[in-house]
């Protein structure tokens, strides 16, 4: 599932490709939004938030998406209007927006809906504070994290309503690297390493946005080129390989409840807390 640096890649693409450019149509392939016509309306900018992509338009409305696991959106050369190249017409397509020059394609998006921009914190005011925003509130994510004194501090740290934007991969890495046992309850953990976790968390997401990237393996999430994160992971996608710090197996384990159950990869022997 493509995590809140991969969301605002996304996001930053579709801005740079139509912020400030008139929609000549759209195609929104879902029941509710089969007769919606955004043709005429000027996209104003397209932010993040979380895993949650705003695109505002003109007039007042937002197209909400999620890409949940495997949605994306690219952005192609619009060829005609309306666009007919091959990437419009796989079934799995759920929404066109074209401009004179430029085509985004929405494709298994996970949630289409179209709000009142004025109405957007229905779909997305559930969300904690956000770990890619510049005046993300760290007092009040730790304050959340610890609401639920008992629940396991992987589960708290991918649950969106306590903070936004952390995926499998934001929760197994920093954990490892303060050597927390996933299943830790939140409430046993030291305040003082609770913070480090998160601030790991950020400063790798944030540099993962901010640095040139290489493609990624796992979830469509690239890892930054540079020497700032580990430049292979530690734990994520490792299964049965050896640990790099202690050489014992690396483990899968399972996180929360179904249908919220998430997988986790975790050292046994480093991350005891
Ligand atoms: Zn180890």
């Amino acid at each position: 599932m493509p995590e809140g640096d991969a969301v605002w890649r996304t996001a930053r693409r579709l801005h740079r490709a139509l912020a400030g450019e008139v929609l000549l149509g759209s195609d929104l392939r879902v029941p509710a939004l089969a007769l919606t016509d955004l043709a005429g309306r000027t996209t104003l900018e397209v932010v993040p938030r979380g895993k949650h992509l705003l695109h505002r338009l003109e007039g007042g409305l937002t197209l909400h998406s999620h890409l949940r696991m495997d949605g994306s959106w690219r952005v192609l050369r619009a060829e005609g209007s309306p666009p007919r190249g091959p990437g419009t017409r796989r079934h799995t397509v759920r929404a066109l927006l074209w401009t004179g020059g430029q085509l985004a394609v929405g494709d298994q998006l996970g949630m289409l809906d179209l709000v009142e921009t004025v109405h957007e914190d229905r779909l997305v005011g559930h969300l904690g504070p956000d770990l890619l925003d510049r005046a993300f509130n760290r007092e009040l994510a730790l304050a959340n994290l610890v609401r639920d004194p008992h629940i396991p501090i992987a589960e708290a740290l991918l649950d969106q309503r306590n903070l936004a934007g952390i995926g499998t991969i934001y929760a197994s890495e920093p954990l490892f690297e303060h050597g927390v046992d996933p299943w830790t309850p939140v409430g046993q953990l030291d305040h003082d390493v609770l913070g480090a976790v998160v601030d790991t968390a950020r400063l790798w997401m944030v540099r993962s946005c901010r640095v040139g990237l290489t493609a990624g393996r796992a979830s469509g999430t690239p890892m930054p080129a540079d020497g700032w994160l580990p430049r292979r992971y530690r734990v994520f996608g490792r299964d049965g390989r050896p640990c790099r710090r202690c050489g014992t197996p690396i483990q899968q384990g399972t996180v929360g409840a179904a249908p919220r159950a998430r997988e986790l990869r975790y050292c046994p022997v480093c991350q005891k807390s």
